[in-house]
């Protein structure tokens, strides 16, 4: 059917910044902080995407082992939150930290309010006009109806890539077959003795498998993260298939992951000490999703960067985290993959550059993306999409998106401006004059 609507342009802003995850409330926080008028756009009914709205429970590393590589305003958040700590005391471990979302939630409210950034939540990006390579405006969906906004840069960090999608940019999604990895609905739990608990969550799987108390044996269980007062957030199941940009497939993933709680809260009490008593508080409202559409764009990050540690022109940060492609199946073939790639680790003090092309899309001359769908290949993405990489990524859309408002062209700023500008925020960047 064709269908016209005479539309309210409810904001006109320097940035627009579609999408309030790790790397959405990076970029609006950088742009405001340059001067620039920025307007954001959440779905959602808090800032954080997947770390808050998600419920996953714990922050990646921050650092290489020697330098805070995720440094600027990703670390500044994290320092600013009281209740965040170390998942264990191995050195790997150590560098993680727990999340409490609703101190994370707060301190994004509070942050995006004292850098003047104006927003607003239950707000979608349902459609986006365009003049050739140019985004005129997005169209943009809430309670009160559809309105349209206009900015001199937008910048897409919806995780899924939706704002280039809808404006018909190109992307890549999943493997050869557009399967991406499994999702997992993250979960709360509480009264877990954890002056009980032992490491490995997974030694009984086997087992509980051969009992019937699971009904499937995934091996790769993420497990759960320990906070404070007995409460744990859970990083368990995985929903094999799931299409994270079709809402039929993600309602079955949502219905699946709720009814999979019932059999893991069995393992758990049946199978492993300190989980006796243990209560499950809540499910995620969303589905924990991994991996969804790569945005084609200048520079594809590749695998081969990662070996080589590889050192970019025009980098705007580094980072360090491994291939990270969750098991595709439960075959144990596809296990032994997922561990081989897993521990192909740096040495401390070890990253790999990334560069600013892979921000900028192939398919528009306004736009910048940035966080978990950047231009990578599959296995970049699994390492760079953990959320200290998506502040990187995100405070680096945010200041180039200021430099780019005057010639409304993300590729005519300025990279040693852009470098200066990030290190001025704090940027880790060792190989920038
Ligand atoms: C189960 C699971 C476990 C994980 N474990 C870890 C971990 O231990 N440590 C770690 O650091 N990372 C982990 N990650 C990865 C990390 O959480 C995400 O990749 C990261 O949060 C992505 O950040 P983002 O800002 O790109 O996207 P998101 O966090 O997904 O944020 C995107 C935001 O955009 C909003 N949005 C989406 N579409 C629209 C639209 N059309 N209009 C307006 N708003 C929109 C969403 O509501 C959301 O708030 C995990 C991920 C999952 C799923």
């Amino acid at each position: 059917m064709q269908y016209t609507k005479q539309l309210e342009i409810k904001y006109s802003v320097d940035v627009f910044v579609a999408g309030g995850g790790a790397a959405g409330v990076a970029a609006a926080v950088a742009a405001a902080r340059s001067g620039k008028k920025v307007f954001l756009a959440e779905a959602a009914g808090c800032l954080g995407g997947m770390g808050t709205t998600g419920l996953v429970p714990a922050f990646a590393p921050f650092s290489d082992g020697v330098n805070i590589v995720a440094s600027g305003i990703g670390y500044e958040i994290k320092q600013a939150l009281k209740n965040t700590v170390p998942v264990n005391s191995s050195e790997w471990g150590s560098r993680w930290s727990t999340i409490d979302a609703e101190e994370l939630k707060r301190e994004y409210d509070r942050l995006l309010k004292a850098e003047g950034v104006d927003f607003s939540f239950f707000t979608s990006v349902c459609d986006v006009v365009c003049d050739g390579r140019k985004i005129d405006a997005v169209i943009l969906t809430s309670k009160s109806g559809m309105f349209a906004v206009k900015a001199d840069i937008y910048i897409d960090c919806t995780g899924d890539g939706d704002l280039c999608a809808l404006g018909g940019g190109e992307f890549e999604i999943g493997d050869e077959n557009n399967c991406v990895m499994p999702g997992t609905l993250c979960s709360l739990w509480a009264y877990i003795d954890d002056d009980k608990i032992g490491n490995d969550q997974s030694e009984f799987i086997e087992k509980a498998y051969a009992d019937g108390v699971l009904t499937y044996k995934d091996r790769h269980l993420p497990g759960m993260y320990f906070r404070r007062n007995g409460m744990a957030g859970g990083n368990i199941g995985h929903t094999f298939g799931v299409n994270p940009v079709d809402e039929k497939s993600l309602t079955e993933s949502m219905v699946w992951g709720r009814q999979s709680m019932t059999e893991y809260e069995k393992y758990y009490k049946t199978y492993l000490n300190g989980y006796e008593n243990m209560v499950l508080c809540v499910t995620a409202p969303v589905l924990g999703v991994r991996e969804s559409r790569r945005i084609v764009c200048d520079y594809t990050l590749c695998f081969a960067d990662y070996m080589k540690r590889a050192v970019f022109d025009d980098e705007i940060g580094r980072y360090c985290y491994p291939v990270d492609i969750h098991v595709m199946n439960t075959d144990d073939e596809e296990f032994e993959r997922f561990s081989n790639e897993y521990s192909i680790r740096y040495g401390n003090g070890e990253s790999y550059g990334i560069p600013y092309r892979s921000l900028v899309p192939v398919s528009f001359s306004n736009v910048l993306v940035a966080g978990r769908c950047i231009g990578t290949d599959r296995q970049m993405q699994a390492s760079v999409r953990v959320m200290p990489g998506c502040f990187i990524t995100g405070q680096a859309a945010g200041i180039a998106a200021a430099l780019a408002c005057e010639t409304q062209d993300v590729r005519a700023i300025d990279i040693p401006k852009l470098q200066a500008k990030l290190k001025s925020l704090g940027a880790y960047l060792p190989n920038a004059k």
